[in-house]
């Protein structure tokens, strides 16, 4: 049967998953697995659709020193134990620039066009593009598909992708492409399904995991969101602080004497719910906890929520529907519950019973904006463009080659 293998390449891991093309377009995930501890302490585990454990072993960092290895023990390991050749394989790429809109088929000349963004993503892109580039040189003949993760929003209205900076900068680049967009790609497309009311309306997506942030969507399309330049932006992460003032940075640098490394080191890791709570990154644990500090910490993202929900249906104009996904919005009730609360003046309320639930639609029949909770699938996003790319015959070969 034809495989598609999606990676996910992260600084330290490797995602990856494997999809079975099941010949009408639909795609069956098969695998899913990832190399972490690159560089330090490397282990492969990966698990099959049912949830049964297929690899849990541990390597040496002589054997996985960085993620092109880390690539290459993977790959050797589908291929000679579970006989899997993929007839392609589809990136998460955080950074798309300016004009990639959609997914791309990659060879040299996409490749160094991508590099070129490594600036303006640089915790992501080289890592995004290290297995792109070693699969490349192993296997001229594999198509590979780059999808990214600003895609989805480059349909913003100039108004909303500019800074009020000078116009230079926009032209090199300094411009608010929002992230997280196969994520929302994902929900946009499976609203018809779930509610095709409102699919053509104007909804509020929040993908709240560990990274966080909102999106508007009007008609299908992203008008705005809460992510901008970097992933930084916008609401309160796991680590990271979403939308502080300039002058902060200010103050770090000049009074602190921080470095700008050190600061970015900040801005990435020590801010956010672990920073502001002082006791973890987790919302698990921040739940659980007793230690004021956790209290506030959730209130602060409950309440930053709430205030982006405002400049969002500002935004669209009003607003049709609420959509909860990832981690967070996925998993919590009670987290939803807070935030239904300070979007009442919306009109939006919960039936109580099925928010517990985790029930598709958690609005009480009487809410004027229904409130859905859609588990989001990058990977499969990933997967659906790769396949589809293969379908239109836009791959160099009509019909790829195996790796062998
Ligand atoms: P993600 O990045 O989408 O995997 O989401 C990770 C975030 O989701 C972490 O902050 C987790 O604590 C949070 N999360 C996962 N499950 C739950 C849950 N049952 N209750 C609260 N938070 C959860």
């Amino acid at each position: 049967m034809d495989t598609i293998l999606v990676v996910n390449a992260g600084s330290s891991s490797v995602k990856f998953q494997v999809y079975s093309a099941l010949g009408d377009g639909a795609l069956r995930r098969q695998i899913k697995g990832q190399m972490d501890g690159i560089g330090s302490r490397p282990r492969l585990r990966a698990s099959g659709a049912s949830g049964d454990a297929l690899a849990d072993r541990a390597y040496s960092v002589e054997a996985v020193p960085d993620v092109p290895a880390a690539m290459s023990v993977a790959g050797n390991w589908l291929r000679d134990e579970l006989r899997i050749t993929p007839i392609a394989v589809g990136h998460r790429v955080v950074h798309g620039g300016p004009d990639h809109v959609r997914p791309v088929l990659i060879d040299h000349g996409v490749v160094s066009r991508l590099e070129r963004l490594v600036d303006l993503a640089p915790l992501h892109q080289p890592h995004n593009l290290a297995p792109i580039r070693s699969l490349l040189a192993n296997f001229p003949g594999l198509p590979q598909v780059a999808c990214f993760d600003t895609a989805f929003h480059r349909t913003h209205d100039l108004v909303a992708d500019h800074y009020a900076i000078p116009q230079q900068l926009y032209a090199e680049g300094v411009r608010r492409y929002g992230f997280h967009g196969l994520s929302y790609e994902y929900i946009a497309r499976a609203l018809p399904g779930v509610a095709p009311k409102i699919a053509k309306g104007r909804v509020i997506v929040a993908h709240l995991g560990s990274g966080a942030s909102m999106c508007a969507i009007k008609e299908g399309r992203s008008v705005e969101s809460t992510m901008g330049f970097t992933a930084l932006d916008g609401l309160p992460m796991g680590t990271r602080p979403g939308q502080i003032d300039p002058g902060v940075i200010l103050y770090l640098i000049a009074e602190k004497g921080m470095p700008a490394a050190k600061v970015q080191d900040f801005l990435y890791r020590d801010c956010g719910l672990k920073g502001l709570s002082g006791v973890s990154n987790d919302m698990r644990e921040l739940e659980a906890s007793t230690d004021p500090r956790a209290r506030l910490a959730i209130d602060h993202f409950v309440y930053r929520i709430g205030l982006n929900a405002g400049m969002l249906a500002a935004a669209l104009q009003g607003l049709d529907a609420f959509v909860f996904t990832a981690g967070i919005g996925e998993n919590s009730a009670s987290i939803r519950a807070r935030i239904a609360e300070q979007l009442g003046w919306l009109g939006v309320r919960l039936d109580a019973g099925e928010n517990a639930h985790h029930a598709p639609l958690i609005s009480a029949a009487d809410s004027r904006v229904p409130v859905y909770v859609i588990p989001t699938d990058e990977e499969l996003m990933i997967a659906q463009h790769t396949l589809s790319l293969l379908m239109d015959g836009q791959l160099i070969n009509t019909r790829p080659k195996r790796v062998s």
